[in-house]
């Protein structure tokens, strides 16, 4: 368990910054703070380049410092906070350096995609706290990021929902032995359907979820049930499991959120709505518990809950991901490369939703194999997938 207690000082606010701050996650923990601004400060915003809504953030929450990676969007973004005494960067870089000013406390890494994992490795090295909604960065580089975080004494308070379900059941029992986990999937938008069917798919289908509106990429995963695969591999790194205490579980109403079963047999599951804005809170605020008005739970609502076996031989990404867990070394970081060069190439049309898994499977069968990987290693690793996948993609 990535957990190392320390009394935290309740009178003090966290002063947080958020990596990734224009987008789903980033937006509503934004929400999250508005509600709460006796607890928290933003002492930092980041976004890719979405430069009018970083701007709109920064005049409403006054950051110390805002960096757009969008190195075309600097001037735009400094001109318009000129006047308000906030720190304008520009580009990926600037991310990396401004996570290790001595005024954070904590680190939202809300940045989607590989593209997360340098500034998260770079605020965990510099002794920040972690609330860890960027789940690419365990599927890359769990050994190498978990280790450091050991090293260095920071916690990584889970956001994703289904392993802040774990955390929060593991509330008071660090020191029991899990017996195994179920993380509940919802089976997104294509649930009990066929081969036949999901070779017609398209992005518009792909994009409604039933559940949960989040960004797109997370979304594609989650229809293509590579999401799953994603959470299984970020799980055995958050909580220290072997995969065969993990098991994924299909829950189509999303309101159990993920199952911890202890050496006894005993169960502990934590319930509630689909909102992010809860475990976003609850990693912001640990080890409190804050008021909240986010909508409650009604029996009446959901006369039947139910759970089914995941479809494995339809959606093969979630055992793709089961074997590169297996596998180790770099594959991981190879599955996750393959998949963002294959969702982004199904989102832009290029590419049918099936052959997105035909895409992670190759790369993975090609991919050089590496058993303990350094940070170059990852680094090239991931270079060196996404060129073979999208030579795959043009052949
Ligand atoms: P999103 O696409 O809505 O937002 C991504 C954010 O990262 C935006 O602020 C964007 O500007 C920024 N960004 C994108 N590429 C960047 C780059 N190259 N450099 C710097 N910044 C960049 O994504 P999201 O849905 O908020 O997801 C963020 C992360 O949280 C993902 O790893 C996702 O798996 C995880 N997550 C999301 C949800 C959810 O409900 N949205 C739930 C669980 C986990
Ligand atoms: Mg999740």
């Amino acid at each position: 368990m990535n957990i190392q207690y320390k009394k935290v000082a309740e009178e003090k606010k966290k002063s947080i910054a958020i990596l990734g701050s224009t987008g789903s996650i980033g937006t509503q923990a934004l929400d999250v703070i508005r509600a709460n601004t006796d607890k928290f400060t933003v002492e930092v915003l980041t976004g890719g380049s979405n430069a009018d809504l970083l701007i709109k953030q920064a005049l409403e929450f006054n950051p110390n410092a805002v960096v757009v990676a969008d190195e075309s969007k600097y001037q735009y973004v400094k001109d318009a906070l000129l006047p308000h005494d906030i720190k304008v960067y520009g580009g990926s870089k600037a991310i990396s350096e401004v996570v290790e000013m001595d005024s954070i406390d904590l680190v939202l890494t809300a940045i989607v995609g590989y593209a997360g994992l340098e500034s998260t490795i770079a605020a965990i090295r510099s002794g920040k706290q972690i609330a860890l909604a960027n789940k690419e960065t365990l599927v890359v580089a769990g050994e190498l990021v978990t280790e450091l975080a050991k090293e260095k004494g920071v916690n990584l308070y889970p956001v994703d929902s289904e392993h802040s379900a774990i955390f929060q059941c593991l509330a008071g029992e660090f020191h029991n032995p899990i017996e195994k986990i179920y993380l509940t999937a919802s089976g997104g938008p294509f649930r009990g359907k066929d081969s036949a069917f999901l070779k017609t798919v398209k992005k518009e289908q792909a994009l409604k979820h039933p559940n949960w509106a989040m960004g797109a990429k997370i979304t594609i995963d989650s229809a293509s049930m590579m999401n799953n695969g994603l959470e299984v591999i970020e799980a055995k790194w958050l909580f220290g499991l072997k995969a065969e205490q993990i098991d994924v579980i299909v829950h189509p109403q999303s309101i159990v959120h993920s199952i911890v079963q202890f050496i006894d047999g005993s169960m502990k599951a934590q319930m509630g709505l689909p909102d992010m804005k809860l475990p976003i809170q609850y990693a912001l605020a640990y080890p409190l518990r804050l008021n909240s008005d986010f909508p409650r739970f009604n029996f009446i609502n959901y006369p039947q809950l139910t759970f089914e076996q995941a479809d494995t031989k339809t959606f093969r990404n979630l055992a793709l991901a089961f074997e590169a867990m297996n596998k180790g070394g770099n594959a991981p970081c190879a599955l996750n490369a393959a998949n963002e060069v294959a969702v982004a190439a199904f989102l832009a049309d290029k590419t049918g939703f099936l052959e997105m898994s035909d895409i992670v499977e190759r790369c993975l069968q090609t991919i050089q194999y590496i058993a303990k990987p350094s940070y170059t290693d990852y680094t090239e690793t991931d270079k060196e997938t996404r060129r073979i996948a999208l030579q795959f993609l043009n052949s």
